[in-house]
């Protein structure tokens, strides 16, 4: 059976999120159903207010026949005023895929209803309805930010209520479908139009955080890199500076890791370094940020921590690394790592601190390896 993903998947149209980018994509999709929303508003507002107003100018209509006509702008009018009006104070980004939608079905509430009107009181030409129709058809794709499946809700749900209605109230439709047809083609290119901008929107967005995770990431282990792990030094020394907020580093340097390379070989030495990475960001909190920092150095930041807070965890980190020992295919083998822990002092820039905890790592080596040393804290 054809399905909706296998004729993307055929027109090479499928672009699968990862779950772990999935929050990342939703707030892109919220800004992009933001700035649809304020756009679409105010283009609803403008041209419905015209068309109306320019009804209203021919004289064609009685009163009662420009109410009822009203009754049906009303809602698009009011919720697109309303938006825009409260746009200036509210942040309606986590609101706006839902009133993105609204805005649609109200446009098409609009048109459906007017055309029923002109079905049963007959008192415009039903060929000007049909210009409507296309024209609204045409907007409400606008509204199909997900492209395709945004059809049921947008076009097939209002469109089965009219013919619902129209069938119990036993109008005669017979002419219905000509005046259709121009809107029906519209709709489906406007919504095809509408599922390739949503594609090339998802394609767009896992290229850049491929981009962005590639100059993040060390690519053997997937610990932050040097270069991502910098900017969060900077800032928590910055941010302690300003809240007096402790904050502490931990260098880690695993023993004795040049004999696993010469022993083992390479690539086992990099399986190693996957697997202490792993016990790493295990034994740590999620506030914590875990970077690889050179070759078998790591350094853990933790926020939020005093000295005695940052040892426990270095302390829970060397354990970790000890026991139980790491398989590397056939072997298994017991890697033991050295810390060195320093905390925040007033003033410190990430060079002072981190020569600290430098000095503690050294020093735990001196002292026989496998162990957690802290800097002297006056
Ligand atoms: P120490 O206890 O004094 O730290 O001894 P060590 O042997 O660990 O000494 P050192 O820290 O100087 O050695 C680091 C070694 O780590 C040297 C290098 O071959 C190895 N290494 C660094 N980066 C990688 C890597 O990406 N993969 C592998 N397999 N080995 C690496
Ligand atoms: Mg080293
Ligand atoms: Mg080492």
């Amino acid at each position: 059976m054809i399905t909706l993903s296998s004729l993307l998947g055929w027109l090479r149209l499928d672009h699968k999120i990862p779950a772990r980018w999935q929050p990342a994509f939703s707030r892109y999709e919220q800004e992009v159903a933001w700035r649809t929303l304020i756009a679409g508003s105010a283009i609803a507002f403008i041209l419905v207010l015209a068309y109306h107003s320019l009804l209203f100018s021919q004289g064609e209509l009685s009163r009662e026949g420009r109410m009822l006509e009203l009754a049906f702008r009303a809602p698009i009018l009011l919720l697109s005023a309303a938006v825009l009006i409260s746009s200036r104070w509210l942040d309606l980004r986590k609101a706006a895929p839902i009133l993105v939608r609204l805005l649609g079905l109200s446009g098409m509430l609009m048109i459906l209803g007017l055309f029923s009107l002109q079905l049963e009181v007959g008192n415009q030409p039903l060929v000007r309805m049909s210009n409507g129709l296309l024209i609204t058809f045409f907007g409400v794709t606008m509204a199909a930010l997900r492209g395709v499946r945004d059809w049921p809700l947008l076009f097939g749900l209002p469109i089965l209520a009219f013919a619902l209605y129209h069938l119990f109230a036993d109008t005669s439709l017979t002419t219905v479908p000509a005046y259709f047809f121009d809107a029906a083609v519209t709709m489906v290119l406007g919504t095809a139009i509408a599922e390739v901008l949503y594609q090339l929107r998802r394609s767009d967005f896992l290229h850049r955080q491929h981009l962005t995770e590639s100059a993040t990431l060390d690519p053997l282990t997937s610990l932050l890199n040097r270069r991502a792990m910098l900017p969060r030094l900077e800032g928590e020394c910055e941010r302690s500076q300003r809240k007096a907020a402790p904050f502490t580093v931990i260098i880690g340097d695993l023993d004795h890791f040049k004999r696993i390379n010469d022993t083992y070989g390479h690539n086992a030495g990099d399986d190693m370094l996957r697997q202490v990475a792993r016990r790493m960001e295990a034994s740590v909190r999620k506030q914590d940020s875990v970077s690889r920092w050179g070759g078998e150095e790591f350094l853990i930041l933790c926020p939020d921590t005093d000295l005695a807070g940052g040892q426990q965890v270095a302390e829970k980190i060397r354990q970790a690394i000890a026991i139980p020992p790491i398989v590397l295919g056939a072997e298994s083998l017991t890697q033991t790592i050295s810390l060195g822990v320093a905390f925040y002092r007033n003033g410190d820039k990430p060079e002072s601190l981190l020569s600290r905890a430098d000095e503690a790592l050294y020093a735990a080596k001196a002292s026989g390896r496998n162990q957690v040393i802290t800097e002297d804290h006056e």
